[in-house]
C-alpha cells in the first residue's frame, strides 16, 4: 500500500463518521471509540429554527463519531500492518507500469526524489478526488453529473465536548439567498470544533458562490452560540471538490479497480464519503481476494455489477435530489416546510444517511424516496 503522504492531512476533512461507517470500522477491529468523540445525531438548523434528529435506528449501539482524520488514517494503517501489509509512506505512484495493454504496477517516487517501479498482479486506485493516477488509467469525471464544493477550518472553543453535530440547511448567500447545501459544526472532543460549509454544483446560481466568503459568514453566524472567534481560523481554508453520486468512470479495467472518491462514490446528499470509500473498499478487497484465490482476472467484472447493487439507485435519486434543490424556488419551498417538523428532519436524515427503514415500518421519508426512485427510472441519468 503506497501513500505519497507521510503526515497529517493539511486541512480538516472526512470527520464526522456516520453509524454505518462506524460498524464498518469496528468490524475491521477499529475502535472508533477510542479514537475519537462520540455525537447522537445532529441538530439540523435553517434560519433562526432548529430540530434535534438522532442518528437512524437508535436501537443500535454504534452512534456516530467526529474523528480527527490523522488518528483514523493511523489507526487504519496499523489495522493493514498487523495484517501483513507492506505500508510505504510518502511513496507516490506516478504513472502506470503498462505491459501488452496490462497494468502491471506503478511507476513510484519516493520521498527523497529518487524513483523506482513497483509491480504488482493487480492495482486498486484509491487515491482521492483529484486521481490522477486514475485519470492516467482512463478514469473522468462525467461534468454534467453534480458534485460539491466545499471548504472548512478548525476553531477553538469550549464547547468542544458538546454531543451533537449540526447541520445548517441552506446557508445564505451574499445576497442573503440560500443555496444548495449545508454548514457543519463537528465538535471534535479535543478543544476544537471543524466548522464547514459544502455547496452543490448544481445549485443553479453556483457561480456567484464563493464558498471561502461563504464560510466566514457562516461562521460569523453561529460563532457566539459555538463560543469561538471567527477570526481566529487554525488552518487556512482552501476550497475543494468532492466528486460524488458515482460520476467517474470506468470503475475496473482488466488487472485494477477504482474506490472511494477516486471512483466519485461519496453520498450526494451529503458530500460525506468516508462510508463510500470503506464500503467500496471492502467490495474491492472480497473481488480481488477472489481473483488472487482462483488465479483469474475476469472475477474484477463482477466490480462495477456489485457496486451498483449497493449504490445506483441512491446514487441516481440523490443526483436527482440535487437537480430538484438546486433550484432557488423549490429549496425554499423545501427548507420552510423541512425544518418544522422533528418527523420531517428525521426522515431527511434517514434519506441522507441511506438507512431507510423497511416496508411496514416505513414512514413519509421512504414513501417520498420510493416515488423519487420510481421518478429516477425514467429520468435520464444525469
Ligand atoms: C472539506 C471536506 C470535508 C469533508 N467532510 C466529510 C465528513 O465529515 N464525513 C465524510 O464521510 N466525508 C467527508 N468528506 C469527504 C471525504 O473526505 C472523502 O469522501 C473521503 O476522504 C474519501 O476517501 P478516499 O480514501 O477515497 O480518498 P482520500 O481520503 O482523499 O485518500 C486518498 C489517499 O491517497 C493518497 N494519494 C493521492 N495520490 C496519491 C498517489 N499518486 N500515490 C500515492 N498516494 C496517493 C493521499 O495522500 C491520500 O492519503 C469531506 C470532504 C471535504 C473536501
Amino acid at each position: 500500500m503506497l501513500d505519497r503522504r507521510t503526515g497529517p492531512s493539511p486541512y480538516p476533512r472526512g470527520d464526522m463518521i456516520v453509524p454505518a461507517a462506524v460498524s464498518a470500522l469496528n468490524s475491521l477491529g477499529i475502535d472508533v471509540g477510542s479514537l475519537g468523540h462520540r455525537v447522537h445525531g445532529t441538530r439540523m438548523w435553517h434560519g433562526d429554527r432548529s430540530v434535534p434528529v438522532r442518528w437512524p435506528d437508535a436501537a443500535r449501539s454504534d452512534n456516530g463519531a467526529v474523528v480527527k482524520r490523522d488518528r483514523l488514517d493511523e489507526a487504519l494503517r496499523n489495522r493493514a500492518t498487523t495484517a501483513g501489509v507492506d505500508v510505504r509512506l510518502g511513496a507516490r505512484a506516478t504513472t502506470p507500469l503498462v505491459d501488452r495493454g496490462f497494468v502491471r504496477g506503478a511507476n513510484v517516487q519516493l520521498e527523497d526524489g529518487s524513483t523506482t517501479e513497483i509491480a504488482c498482479r493487480f492495482l486498486l486506485v484509491a487515491d482521492g478526488a483529484n486521481s490522477r493516477f486514475g485519470r492516467g488509467l482512463g478514469t473522468h469525471r462525467d461534468r454534467r453529473w453534480p458534485s460539491a464544493v466545499t471548504a472548512s477550518t478548525l476553531v477553538r472553543s469550549e464547547r468542544s465536548d458538546d454531543a451533537w453535530i449540526e447541520t445548517h440547511l441552506g446557508p445564505l448567500d451574499a445576497n442573503e439567498n440560500p443555496v444548495t447545501g449545508h454548514g457543519w459544526v463537528h465538535p471534535l472532543g479535543d478543544g476544537t470544533l471543524n466548522v464547514g460549509v459544502m455547496v452543490s454544483s448544481s445549485y443553479r446560481d453556483v457561480l456567484g458562490v464563493n464558498i471561502l466568503k461563504l464560510l466566514d459568514s457562516f461562521a460569523g453566524s453561529i460563532s457566539s452560540r459555538w463560543k469561538f472567534d471567527p477570526s481566529d481560523f487554525l488552518v487556512e481554508p482552501v476550497r475543494r471538490r468532492t466528486p460524488f453520486g458515482g460520476s467517474i468512470g470506468p470503475t475496473m479495467g482488466p488487472t485494477f479497480l477504482v474506490a472511494g472518491d477516486a471512483a466519485g462514490m461519496a453520498n450526494p446528499f451529503t458530500g460525506h464519503g468516508m462510508l463510500a470509500a470503506l464500503t467500496t473498499g471492502q467490495i474491492a478487497a472480497e473481488v480481488l481476494d477472489e481473483a488472487l484465490t482462483v488465479g483469474n482476472s475476469t472475477t474484477l467484472q463482477r466490480y462495477p455489477a456489485r457496486l451498483d447493487e449497493s449504490f445506483a439507485q441512491y446514487h441516481k435519486v440523490g443526483r436527482l435530489s440535487a437537480r430538484f434543490l438546486g433550484r432557488p424556488l423549490l429549496l425554499r419551498a423545501a427548507l420552510r416546510s423541512g425544518i418544522r417538523s422533528e418527523t420531517a428532519m428525521g426522515g431527511a436524515l434517514r434519506i441522507a444517511t441511506n438507512e431507510l427503514r423497511s416496508e411496514g415500518d416505513d414512514g413519509g421519508a421512504e414513501r417520498a424516496y420510493r416515488v423519487a426512485t420510481m421518478i429516477a427510472r425514467f429520468a435520464p441519468s444525469w
